[in-house]
C-alpha cells in the first residue's frame, strides 16, 4: 500500500509504527493471558486426576458425566451447578 509507505518515510510514520507494534504486544498479551488461564485449568484438572477427585462436580460431588468432560475436559462443576452459577453471576 502507497500511503504506508509515505507515512513510513515521515515523522508520523515513526508513530504509526510505535502503535502498531504495542498494539500487536497487546494482542499477544491477550492470548497469552487467556493461554495462561487455560493452561491453569487444565493443570488443575490433572491435579484432580492425581488425587482421583477428577470428574467430580466442586459444588454437590456429583459425577460431572463424561458427555459433559468430552467437550469440556477441565470442567469443574456439573451441568447443574454449572447454571445455578452462572445464573448467579448475571444477578450480580
Ligand atoms: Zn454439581
Amino acid at each position: 500500500m502507497r500511503e504506508i509507505e509515505d507515512l513510513k518515510d515521515s515523522e508520523v510514520g515513526d508513530e504509526a509504527d510505535h502503535a502498531s507494534v504495542s498494539t500487536d504486544r497487546m494482542i499477544e498479551q491477550a492470548i497469552s493471558t487467556q493461554q495462561t488461564k487455560e493452561l491453569n485449568e487444565i493443570e488443575f484438572a490433572l491435579n484432580k486426576i492425581r488425587n482421583g477427585s477428577y470428574g467430580m462436580c466442586e459444588m454437590c460431588e456429583e459425577d460431572i458425566g463424561f458427555q459433559r468432560l468430552k467437550v469440556k475436559p477441565h470442567a469443574r462443576y456439573c451441568i447443574v451447578c454449572r447454571e445455578i452459577i452462572e445464573k448467579s453471576a448475571k444477578n450480580k
